[in-house]
């Protein structure tokens, strides 16, 4: 459907869980996020039918399974299946990638198409400052590669740049998704718990990379602009919601693990369904609340909040 301003809803990102596996400097405290008893997130059942009421009143087609981690939440194969069944057009996933390598062949088999994997260094020691957590590179390329091999491509890999943390590896990266046969795409950091000063903006992005040739931009892909390092084949894509926030082509809802519908980064509190689901309310009356908060759709994000993208799904 469209919202007040014309623009065409159809894209749901679906948050399944507020839990994960690592601690991203970018995006979770140490010491964790106040955790939700199970009883206060939506279960699997509630998942697959408020993502059926969502997708018919808004005419979703594609839908992204998220978190927090979404390998990490129990019965995930189950949401997977049932939303399958609904018969989005496009089912895709995003993962820190670490469960990925027990979990493709599954994930693939319950009807996931593609996955997004999170990657914000290639050097070890990075990754384990950035995550908090003991991870090497080898670990993300055992996911990649087992991705690859249940057929879950083409596989892109999300970098967040941050300035003297990993901005010196941009060009690396580009270079290296050649090699890897993934396709790299870097994101403006957005206001988090991270110091505003770690922000290295698009222009940035593209003159780091520019060691490599001439950048050119090709087209819009979604929320990212593509680019390719001439002389050298390489493309990537840039994601950039403070330079080039394209709000006025925003297809975009989000679910949270909560049943809390977010039509913007913006809104702050959201449409929370999940009371409403678990009293008698019909499906028609909650339909009725999702076309509300779809058309009431703000206009944009005003240069982004700072958001807890683990409670909605980034
Ligand atoms: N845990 C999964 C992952 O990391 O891929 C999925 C959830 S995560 C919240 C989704 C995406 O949001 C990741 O690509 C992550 O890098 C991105 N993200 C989280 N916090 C961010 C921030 N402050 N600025 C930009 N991107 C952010
Ligand atoms: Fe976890 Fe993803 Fe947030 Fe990193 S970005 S802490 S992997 S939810």
């Amino acid at each position: 459907m469209r919202d007040s301003r014309g623009r065409e809803i159809n894209y749901l990102r679906l948050s399944v869980t507020d839990r994960c596996n690592i601690r991203c400097i970018y995006c979770m405290p140490e010491s964790g996020v106040d955790l939700v008893s199970h009883d206060d997130v939506l279960s699997v059942d509630e998942t697959i039918r408020l993502t059926g009421i969502i997708m018919k009143a808004a005419g979703v087609r594609k839908v992204r399974v998220t978190g927090g981690e979404p390998l990490v939440r129990k019965g995930l194969l189950d949401i997977v299946r049932g939303i399958s069944d609904l018969h989005p057009l496009e089912l895709v996933l995003t993962t820190n990638g670490l469960l990925l390598s027990g979990m493709a062949e599954q994930i693939a088999e319950a009807g996931i198409e593609r996955v997004n994997i999170s990657l914000d260094s290639l050097r070890d020691e990075r990754i384990r400052g950035i995550s908090r957590r003991d991870i090497s590179l080898k670990d993300i390329k055992d996911a990649i590669q087992s991705a690859f091999d249940a057929g879950l491509d083409p596989l892109k890999v999300n970098c967040v740049v941050m300035r003297n943390i990993n901005d010196d590896e941009i060009a690396e990266f580009i270079r290296w998704s050649g090699e890897t046969g993934v396709f790299v795409r870097f994101i403006e950091h957005m206001p988090s718990i991270l110091s505003e000063d770690t922000f290295v903006s698009r222009d940035e992005i593209i003159e780091r990379a520019s060691v490599l040739g001439r950048i050119v931009k090709l087209s819009d892909e979604g929320t990212a602009g593509i680019y390719s390092a001439q002389g050298t084949g390489q493309t990537f894509g840039i994601i950039a919601p403070f330079s080039d926030p394209m709000c006025n082509s925003c297809s975009r809802i989000r679910l949270s693990a909560l049943g809390t519908l977010y039509s913007c980064l913006a809104e702050g509190e959201g449409v929370p369904l999940m009371e409403l689901l678990r009293s008698d309310a019909g499906d028609e009356t909650i339909s009725e609340m999702v076309i509300r908060s779809v058309i009431n759709k703000p206009d944009s994000h005003g240069g982004c909040v700072r958001t807890k993208m683990w409670r909605i799904g980034g």
